[in-house]
This record gives structure tokens, sequence and C-alpha cells, in this order.
């Protein structure tokens, strides 16, 4: 999110993009990926956004360990899909895939209050 907009320094999202655009921007360097989204910038802002730029940071979902994606569709009426929102055992899976309401934050507590609950009524259950 952008933050602080209107102080001295602030935090602007320059680039947020899917599909083949983020697979151009992934396959470069954090650097590569400055450099290119300020030079995109500075179309829209002029020299400012280059010359007071302090810092930047890049992130490639596809690529990290274990996420492997910004976010997912879950086919919500499939039996899989159905078997994970119950537990394995003592295992119990939360998140906001697991919830109808994938990719927001929104999802995440639905699914772990899901789970809390579920929790809570097998302790009183004894
Ligand atoms: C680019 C982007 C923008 C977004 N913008 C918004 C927004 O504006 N508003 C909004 O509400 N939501 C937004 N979201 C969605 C929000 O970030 C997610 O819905 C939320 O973070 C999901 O929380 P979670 O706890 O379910 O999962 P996560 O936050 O993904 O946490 C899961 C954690 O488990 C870890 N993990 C996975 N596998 C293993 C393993 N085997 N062992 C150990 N650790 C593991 C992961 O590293 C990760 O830290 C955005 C997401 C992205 C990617």
């Amino acid at each position: 999110m952008s933050d602080g907009c209107s102080g001295e320094r602030g935090l602007v999202i320059g680039c947020y993009n899917t599909g083949n655009a983020a697979n151009v921007y992934s396959a470069l360097s954090p650097a590569e990926r400055e450099a290119r989204a300020v030079a995109q910038g500075v179309k829209i802002h002029g020299e400012k956004y280059r010359t007071e730029l302090a810092n930047s940071f890049s992130i490639a979902w596809h690529r990290t360990p274990y996420l492997e994606g910004g976010w997912t569709s879950p086919p919500y009426t499939s039996p899989g899909y159905r078997l994970l929102q119950q537990p394995a055992g003592r295992v119990y899976f939360a998140g906001d895939w697991l919830s109808h309401s994938v990719a927001w934050q929104h999802g995440a507590f639905l699914s772990v209050r899901a789970t809390v609950t579920a929790l809570h009524q097998r302790v009183m259950a004894g």
C-alpha cells in the first residue's frame, strides 16, 4: 500500500503487475526492476520520480519458495478443497486460500477464525 504520500518521505507502489508483464519484471534483478519501473514512472511524474527515490523493494511472488504465487483461485466445489478444510488428525489448515475471499486479509481472518473455533470445540468436547 502507498503510505505517507503527503509527508516529507513516503512509500509509493511503483509497479503492481500480473501475467506476462509480471514475468518480464521477475526475470530481472531487483536493481534492473527498479531501473525499469523508474523509467516508466518518470514518463508520468517527471525526473523527480528518479531523483527523489531513496530506496526500493520488489518481490516476484511466483518465485517465492512455498508460496509460488501471489494468490490462487481454488476450485471451491472440488472434493480436494473441502478435504483441506477438515483437519488431518491434529493438523489444521488455514489461510485466505481456504476461504471464499481469496487474496484478501479478510479471507485469512475468516479461515483462521474457523480453525480456532474448530480447535476450541474439539478441546471443549474433551
Ligand atoms: C501483491 C499482493 C497484494 C495484496 N494486497 C492486499 C490488499 O490490498 N488487501 C488485502 O486485504 N489483502 C491483500 N493481499 C492478500 C493478503 O496479503 C493475503 O490474503 C494474506 O497475507 C493471507 O494471509 P495468510 O495468513 O492466509 O497467508 P500468508 O500471509 O501467505 O502466510 C503464510 C505463511 O506461511 C509460510 N509458509 C508456507 N509454507 C510453509 C512451510 N512449509 N513451512 C513454513 N512456513 C511456510 C509462508 O512463508 C508465509 O509466511 C495481497 C497479496 C499480495 C500478494
